[in-house]
C-alpha cells in the first residue's frame, strides 16, 4: 500500500470539519489525520473556537432538559446554570441561549408539528451526543454531529446548527448551508424512519435568531435535499483526496484555528 493510500484509510471515516481542513490546507489535514505534530508543538485552541465549544456544551446541556413536544416543566431553574462552569460564557450568551431552549424552540415545534427533540428519536442523536454515521460501499465514509434536530415520528425533520459569530450575514451563506446540507446527508442515513420532509436552519446564538436555509417553505422535499447532499458530499470527499496528493502548506484564514500555526513557517498571521 503506498503512504497515499495509508492516509487515506486513515482519513476514514471523514467528518464534516477533517474535509474541511484538508481542502483548506492539505498539510493542517495530513497533520490532523495523521496525529504526527507532537504534544508540546501544538498550538493551544484559539480563544474563539473555545468560547464556541463552551456555548454548544450550554446549549447541549439545556436542550437535554426539554420534554416531548417541547415540554420546559423538565428545565432547571437557570439560577443553576450560573455556575462556574458557565462562568467564562458571556452572561448575554447565557440568557440568549436559556430563551432560546425555553421558548424559541417549543415554538417551533409547535408551529411545524414536531414532537421530539435529539434523544428520543432512538436513533445516533441521544443524551450522549454520539456521531451519526453514513456508509458508503468502501465503509464509513461520514461521521458527524448536528447541533439540534426537532422531528416527528412520520419522517420530517427540522435540523439546527449554532452559530457563534457575531457577523449575521454569513449565516445565510453557502458554507453555512453546506455544512447543514451534510448533516442532513447524515440525519438521512441515521434515521430509523424515512425520512419525507427536512428543513435546514441556522441558529445565531448571539441575538437568538433562526436563518431559514431551506428555500420558501422550511420544509423541502428530502429526496431533494439529500440529492443536492450527495453531490455535495462526493464533492467534498473527491477535493480533500486530491488536496492530500501534495500537502504542502497552504496559507489562508483556516491558520488561525490550525494547531501548527506556531510553528508553521507560512502561517497566515492574524
Ligand atoms: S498554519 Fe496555516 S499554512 Fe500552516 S499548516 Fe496550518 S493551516 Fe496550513
Amino acid at each position: 500500500m503506498s503512504r497515499y493510500e495509508t492516509l487515506l484509510e486513515l482519513a476514514y471515516p471523514w467528518s464534516p470539519s477533517r474535509l474541511l481542513s484538508c481542502i483548506s490546507c492539505p498539510c493542517r489535514g495530513y497533520l490532523e489525520i495523521t496525529k504526527s505534530l507532537p504534544v508540546e508543538a501544538r498550538a493551544p485552541k484559539h480563544p474563539a473556537f473555545r468560547l464556541g465549544t463552551q456555548i454548544h456544551d450550554f446549549l447541549h446541556f439545556l436542550l437535554l432538559g426539554l420534554g416531548s413536544n417541547g415540554r420546559t416543566d423538565v428545565l432547571l431553574d437557570f439560577g443553576d446554570f450560573s455556575t462556574e462552569k458557565w462562568g467564562a460564557v458571556p452572561q448575554q450568551y447565557l440568557e440568549k441561549s436559556y430563551e432560546f431552549v425555553t421558548t424559541t424552540v417549543p415554538k417551533m415545534m409547535q408551529e411545524h408539528g414536531l414532537t421530539v427533540a435529539m434523544s428520543e428519536l432512538g436513533m445516533s442523536l441521544d443524551a450522549n451526543h454520539r456521531s451519526m454515521r453514513a456508509w458508503d460501499h468502501n465503509g464509513k465514509v461520514l461521521t458527524g454531529k448536528a447541533d439540534l434536530i426537532l422531528a416527528d415520528n412520520k419522517g420530517r425533520m427540522l435540523i439546527i446548527d449554532h452559530k457563534t459569530g457575531e457577523d449575521s450575514i454569513y449565516l445565510t451563506g453557502e458554507s453555512v448551508r453546506n455544512q447543514l446540507l451534510v448533516y442532513a446527508y447524515l440525519a438521512y442515513y441515521a434515521s430509523p424512519v424515512r425520512l419525507t420532509e427536512i428543513a435546514l436552519m441556522a441558529h445565531e446564538v448571539w441575538t437568538g435568531a433562526v436563518h431559514n436555509l431551506t428555500d420558501g417553505n422550511p420544509f423541502c422535499d428530502a429526496g431533494s435535499i439529500l440529492g443536492e447532499a450527495t453531490d455535495l458530499v462526493d464533492t467534498l470527499v473527491t477535493q480533500a483526496k486530491e488536496s492530500l496528493k501534495d500537502i504542502t502548506p497552504t496559507p489562508g484564514p483556516s491558520c488561525r484555528v490550525c494547531i501548527a500555526r506556531l510553528r508553521c513557517p507560512v502561517a497566515e498571521k492574524e
